[in-house]
């Protein structure tokens, strides 16, 4: 079997190649893997250092807006797993065509490509963001899309843009919807490794507003083992949830991040949210159509905490370099 991976250099992407490459999903042990990734500010080959020298791996740089990238990687691949993204919505919110650009038009080429291609099965990475925000309960796969970023709207119209390939063409693709996701390899702009790499460099780091805003936290492990599982098991044009089940606000999570790092609120700045404070308060997804399939959450988010800070605190070498281009807000 051959399988594309577009975005593969990316923090999800790469877990995702890393553990598929080193056996983790069993049944695919000898599947050759093609990362196409275009290496934006958020690619980054180093993630992908581990497997660099497997024979069953090959990267080609490439741009899913391309067509002409597109037909020159795809042929004789069997295989689509979609991560490729602009994926910080503080970057959407300050310039919002490079989403729109990335995220609607290049997944519609890719879409049409795996058509022309004639790829037997694709799933596209998609984000529980197009919900919206929920004051309570959990969204479930037919809930209305309510995007309030430009980023979660371009993933909104790339997210139906797969559903009417299906529909369309008859294309076997699924469509995932995660909540957040941490871990190791995560780019430090996000809220997570910007705060831990700033508080070990003894910085401040930026909460908006009083940190009321929950998010519902996914070890990047568990969200792979889920999308495996959706190309595995998943049917064509259905859509899958895949959360973590552990709400935070903002402020409790900051506060463990404090401890983890033996710092205290002071290294706190209480900055305004520009996305207006009121927006996506609150984001909530039920995994149990996808919890059907076989999928659970494995990880605590305790232990995956320690185990992500602990990473941060041994690879320096791999963000220091990337901190003099990280923004300073939440992802
Ligand atoms: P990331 O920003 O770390 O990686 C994105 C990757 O896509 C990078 O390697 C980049 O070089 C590549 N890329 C960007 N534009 C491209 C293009 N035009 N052609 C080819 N490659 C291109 O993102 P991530 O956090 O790994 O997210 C992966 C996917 O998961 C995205 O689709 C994102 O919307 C979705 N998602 C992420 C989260 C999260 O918490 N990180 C949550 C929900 C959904």
């Amino acid at each position: 079997m051959r399988m594309l991976i577009t975005g593969g250099a990316g923090f999800i992407g790469s877990h995702y190649v890393r553990t598929l490459l080193s056996g983790g999903y069993p049944g695919y042990e000898d599947a050759e893997v093609t990362v196409f990734d275009k290496l934006t500010y958020a690619g980054n080959l180093a993630n992908l250092a581990p497997v660099a020298d497997d024979p069953r791996f090959t990267f080609v740089r490439g741009d899913i807006c391309q067509a002409a990238d597109l037909d020159a990687a795809l042929p004789g691949h069997d295989v689509v797993v979609h991560f490729a993204a602009e994926s910080h919505v503080d970057r959407s919110i300050s310039g919002a065509s490079g989403f729109v650009l990335t995220n609607v038009l290049g997944t519609q080429q890719l879409l049409e490509a795996a058509v022309r291609h004639r790829v037997e099965r694709v799933v596209h990475v998609s984000t529980d963001e197009v919900y919206g925000s929920i004051d309570e309960g959990s969204w479930t796969e037919d809930h209305v899309l309510e995007p309030n970023s430009p980023y979660s709207a371009s993933k909104a119209g790339s997210d139906l843009l797969a559903r009417a390939y299906a529909q369309t063409y008859g294309l076997n693709v699924s469509i995932t919807r995660c909540s957040n996701n941490y871990g190791p390899y995560h780019f430090p702009e996000k809220v997570i490794p910007l705060f831990v790499t700033n508080l070990l460099d003894g910085e401040k780091v930026p909460l908006y507003g009083e940190g009321a805003n929950v998010r519902d936290w996914l070890f990047v492990d568990d969200h792979c083992r889920g999308i495996q599982l959706v190309l595995e098991k998943g049917g064509p044009a259905e859509i899958y949830n895949i959360g973590g089940g552990r709400e935070l606000s903002n402020r409790e999570l900051t506060e463990m991040l404090l401890e983890a790092t033996g710092r205290d609120w002071t290294y706190v700045d209480h900055i305004v949210d520009p996305r207006g404070g009121g927006h996506d308060l609150r984001y909530s997804v039920d995994y149990s159509k996808t919890a059907a399939l076989g999928y659970t959450p494995r990880m605590s988010f305790e232990e995956g905490l320690a185990l992500t800070v602990q990473w941060y605190r041994d690879n320096r070498s791999w963000w220091e370099p990337l901190k003099a281009s990280a923004g300073t807000a939440l992802g």
